[in-house]
């Protein structure tokens, strides 16, 4: 399988290069209001070095009774911050409903979810809607360690004509408590980038780490193992918001954390 390069993702005219810089992309966890989401993000959109947006609209929660996202209202709040900050924008999609839906409201980028990608049927669904689509897809890791299940879920979506993809490493579940949310098992990653090459991979370190000191150090990881890019997730008002409080960072936060990395340069 040949992947295309994340600079691919971006317009002709855009100036972004993946030489030169990995490719960061903030955003609160879940949409909740209109004025939540563009606020935050026109904070995030003032540094330069954020590239893509993100908000969850679908959530898909592991207990019932928790906010499940706004659903499909908040892909027009997407796409008025879209064209408030001049940003790519992406969200999380589990079904083909979703996939249309998200391509009619112009997301640039959509990415499948942990809980997803473990269902072969789901990502054949997914994959199945995608075609004939030119669009970028991440492919966030199944809940649990299983290299061949996200490999599977890959090659679902590469299968279906996407070549504009990336995996994304947002940890692995586990019994009882440990200092991760979800163990990061570096291993898993590396071992599927090197059975995949040209493919991308990205890292979440807010759903590894679960808290917002564990952000840093594993941004900085993943930078050492020469990840191509993170996903931060990014809240104006991170104690108040309705799914992920603890791990969520403001926009400040974010700022130092992007200024602190150290970040290498090339590809992995
Ligand atoms: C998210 O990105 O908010 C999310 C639900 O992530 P995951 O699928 O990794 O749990
Ligand atoms: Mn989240």
């Amino acid at each position: 399988m040949e992947f295309a390069p994340l600079s691919s993702w971006f317009p002709n005219n855009s100036n972004w290069n993946t030489e030169k810089k990995p490719l960061f992309i903030a955003g609160p966890c879940s949409a909740e209001t209109p004025e939540q989401l563009m606020e935050t993000c026109l904070e995030i959109a003032k540094n330069d070095k954020v590239q893509v947006l993100r908000a969850g609209i679908w959530k898909p929660r592991t207990r019932p009774n928790n906010f499940e996202g706004v659903g499909k209202v908040g892909l027009e709040w997407l796409l008025d911050v879209k064209k408030a900050t001049g940003k790519l924008i992406t969200t999380e999609v589990a079904k083909p409903e979703h996939v249309e839906e998200a391509l009619k409201h112009e997301v640039d980028i959509l990415w499948i979810g942990a809980r997803s990608v473990v269902n072969p049927f789901t990502m054949q669904e997914i994959a199945d809607s995608l075609k004939g689509v030119d669009v970028p897809v991440i492919v966030k890791n199944p809940i649990n360690p299983d290299v061949a299940l996200w490999m599977g879920g890959i090659e679902r979506i590469y299968q279906a004509g996407i070549n504009k993809m990336a995996a994304l490493h947002r940890g692995f579940s586990s019994y009882g408590n440990t200092k991760y949310r979800n163990e990061p098992m570096w291993q898993l990653a590396i071992e599927l980038k090197s059975k995949l090459p040209s493919l991308p991979l990205l890292c979440d370190p807010s759903h590894i780490g679960g808290k917002r000191e564990l952000i840093y150090p594993i941004s900085q990881k993943a930078m050492d193992l020469n990840y191509e890019g993170l996903m931060i997730e990014t809240h104006r008002d991170p104690n108040e918001a309705w799914s992920d409080a603890s791990q969520q960072v403001t926009p400040q936060r974010l700022a130092e954390i992007l200024d602190k990395l150290v970040v290498r340069t090339g590809n992995l």
